[in-house]
């Protein structure tokens, strides 16, 4: 375990804001969780459980408490019949879980390539792109539940995964330390039809591998065109979720012109269109820039403080909802 006092939370989130944490530590062992919150029970101490900082936005005074960040690394391949199960400590980070199931072949994640973050956070919001999403392969997650102090093993029903939602974001934030996960996958390869980007890619380039290795260049290279890369620019990848909307809900949006998507996970709709047809694409707010290629991306361009984004965000919002009567919903969250 290793532990670091006054810590900018700007250098531990990829949106590069927020003040000093009191206390970081760092788990290299289940023994390390145990001891780490010992310890701020000894001294009730907050929490926070922060993974590689892609997800969360820091606040201006910072945090007086003991942020927990999750090294333990490892993935074991054990071999199925027509697949394998991986198990993966919640320290890897997940772009290297990806690698490691394509050139074994395993078809079940390629698509979420790229995707910043550790793998212990990637249940936490049932992380989804181009068609796949975490809880499609999620067998179970070994946690410690911070309440009762014990481990304990979190089954897929347990997790009750919706989209951007998982137990570990809603009634049971921050309860559970997500040691590792398990995820089930196949032999294979993605079947047709795909997200619509990555059949655009196909056509354009003519290919007709769609082996785990070839979808993942694809989405690698369609996400390297119109994402921010966080190691170069800061942000938290898209800022906003995408609009769910009822049966009836979306009969009526598409009436009045709107785009709706008709997917397996229902009826969106994107939430990147209204910004854009709000007037935002491009657009520079307090030191944040909306960007150009996918309008719900913020990037933090010149912002100096958690307020500036604040407005920025109040802004592109409660424009929205005038426009078109949908809030936006902010998808990171804040480290309070
Ligand atoms: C450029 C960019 C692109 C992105 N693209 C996508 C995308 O396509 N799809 C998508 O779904 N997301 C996307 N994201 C969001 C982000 O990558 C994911 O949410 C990712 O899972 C965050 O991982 P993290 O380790 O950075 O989590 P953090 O930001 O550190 O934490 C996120 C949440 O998980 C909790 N948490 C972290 N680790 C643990 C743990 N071990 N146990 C329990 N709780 C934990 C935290 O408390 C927090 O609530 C993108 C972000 C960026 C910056």
């Amino acid at each position: 375990m290793i532990t670091y006092e006054n810590v900018p939370i700007s250098k531990l989130t990829t949106m590069r804001l927020g003040g000093p944490a009191r206390y970081v530590i760092e788990i290299e062992s289940p023994q390390d969780i145990i001891d780490a919150y010992d310890f701020v029970e000894e001294f009730h101490y907050r929490t926070f459980i922060l993974g590689y900082g892609a997800n969360t936005i820091g606040h201006d005074e910072g945090f007086d408490g003991v942020i927990i960040k999750n090294r333990i690394l490892g993935i074991t391949k054990t071999d199925l019949e027509n697949g394998a199960e991986l198990e993966i400590m919640g320290g890897e980070y997940w772009d290297d879980v990806v690698a490691f199931a394509c050139n074994n072949n395993l078809t079940g994640i390629e698509a979420l390539s790229k995707i910043p973050g550790f793998a212990g956070a990637a249940p936490v919001q049932n992380i989804g792109a181009y068609g796949q999403e975490l809880a499609d392969t999620f067998v179970s997650a070994e946690v410690y539940d911070t309440k009762e102090r014990q481990f304990k093993t979190l089954t897929k029903s347990d997790m009750q995964f919706s989209y951007r939602h998982s137990l570990l974001n809603t009634s049971a934030k921050g309860r559970f330390f997500v040691v590792s996960i398990k995820l089930r996958l196949t032999y294979g390869q993605m079947s047709r039809p795909f997200y619509k980007s990555i059949e655009t890619y196909l056509a354009e380039h003519n290919i007709t591998d769609f082996s785990p290795q070839s979808i993942r260049s694809i989405v690698s290279a369609i996400r390297a065109d119109k994402l921010p890369d966080p190691l170069e620019i800061a942000s938290a990848g898209s800022f906003f979720k995408n609009i769910y909307l009822s049966r009836e809900e979306a009969e009526k949006a598409e009436e009045r012109g709107y785009p709706v998507h008709h997917g397996q996970d229902g009826h969106k709709i994107n939430s990147g269109w209204l910004i854009e047809q709000a007037g935002f694409k491009g657009q520079l707010l307090h030191g944040i820039r909306v960007n150009e290629k996918a309008c719900l991306v913020l990037i933090n361009e010149s912002a100096t403080s958690y307020q500036d984004l604040k407005k920025a965000r109040d802004e592109i919002a409660s424009t929205v909802y005038d426009k078109f009567g949908y809030w936006l919903e902010q998808e990171p969250e804040e480290l309070q």
